[in-house]
């Protein structure tokens, strides 16, 4: 038995004749950037979130950027972000000028509301949760904090499309939400791509210029912009894929709900309240021997991976902004136990039995 972190190629199979006809009628037309299928992806994408407006963008790292820029958010202030995520949630913060104030978890690694309070400084700008691993981020707490403090939420949901908090979706918290097509999330296309959430409708009109270069019309530049939109080809892809979305999302809640049920025993499960629904774009465990398990599993053709070995304060390129070992202890804590175990649509009942079975069978 052979079980992949992911299989990128079955989605593919079981789509194909749709994709190829999509591709073959728009190619004859020649209608790529800008085109009716973006229009109708946005109006979808954005019913699905349930807000108002979406914008289609080059990737979820351009979302985070541009809802930055559409906040005038630069030089000289700080953007409190928590200490595990993906690299794109720190570096589009210092991209665009600010300082990214890296703050502690809770056990679900989200960030803390209670680590947040004490990192805002008069410099503090903004707030950007990330539902980490598609379990959303008690929104309520921090939107109050938010309010309190004059401070925008933009929410980085590019883990968690689909999930949601009291039956409201990600993406509609914040000022913006953020999310990512990269072909490793669970709604993605053939390539790079992401998508902006937002019920403002300043900010919708100028982040449809933003991504445009500027341009007002045609030959109209009204401010200096960017080269980011979501491909016409992608967002056709991304229509066909949103029509499965619940129906996906709902076998990775399945899977993780088995692992749960067997693996409670040999290693900390995670667990949701019941106003959450967690759609598990990563389904990870703890435990004492991680590296070991690890390296057992690859041996029994399991791949695994770390979300994330190494801390976002303890990385190389964030060195100058002063953080040392010890600053975020949870953080720090799970970095060392966390192990990401398969999960996709695709996987069959005998690949997440083998999976449990030999995480069951590990000593150390
Ligand atoms: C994948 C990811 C991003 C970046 O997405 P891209 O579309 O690759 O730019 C940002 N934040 C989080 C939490 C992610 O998982």
């Amino acid at each position: 038995m052979d079980v992949p972190f992911v299989n990128l190629g079955l989605q593919y199979q079981f789509l194909r004749n749709q994709i190829l006809s999509k591709f073959d009628e728009i190619s004859k037309k020649g209608e790529y950037i800008l085109g009716s299928e973006l229009d109708e992806f946005e109006q979808e994408f954005a019913n699905f979130c349930g807000t108002k407006f979406a914008i289609g963008v080059g990737s979820c790292s351009d979302a985070l950027s541009f809802s930055m820029i559409a906040l005038g958010i630069g030089k000289g202030h700080e953007v409190i972000i928590p200490g595990n995520s993906f690299i794109a949630t720190a570096w589009t913060v210092v991209n665009i000028g600010a300082i990214p104030v890296f703050v502690d978890v809770l056990d679900d690694y989200n960030i803390d509301p209670q680590m947040i309070k004490k990192a805002i400084t008069k410099k503090t700008k903004a707030i950007i949760p990330v539902h980490l691993t598609g379990r959303m981020t008690d929104m309520d707490q921090i939107i109050q904090i938010a309010n309190e403090n004059n401070l925008y939420v933009i929410e980085d949901a590019a883990q968690a499309v689909g999930a949601s908090l009291n039956k409201k979706k990600s993406g509609s918290f914040g000022i913006t939400g953020c999310f990512s097509l990269h072909p490793l999330k669970n709604l993605h296309v053939q390539g790079d791509g992401g998508v902006i959430t937002t019920n403002d409708e300043t900010i919708y009109c100028f982040l449809k210029k933003l991504r445009n270069h500027g341009l007002k019309n045609r030959d109209e530049c009204e401010f200096w912009g960017y080269n980011s939109r979501l491909d016409n080809i992608q967002a056709a892809i991304a229509r066909i894929k949103l029509q499965y979305i619940d129906e996906w999302n709902s076998r990775f809640i399945q899977i993780a709900n088995i692992y749960s049920e067997e693996l409670q025993q040999v290693s900390l499960v995670p667990k949701d309240d019941s106003k959450k629904v967690s759609i598990y774009h990563r389904y990870v465990i703890q435990h004492f021997s991680r590296d070991g398990l690890k390296n057992y599993l690859e041996k029994n053709n399991i791949e695994t991976r770390i979300n994330y070995p190494v801390p976002l304060h303890l990385q190389p390129a964030a060195k100058n902004l002063g953080y040392k070992p010890g600053d975020l202890p949870k953080v720090e804590a799970q970095s060392k136990l966390i192990l990401s175990l398969p999960i996709y649509a695709e996987m069959t009942d005998d690949q997440i039995y083998y999976v449990i079975k030999k995480i069951k069978l590990f000593k150390k």
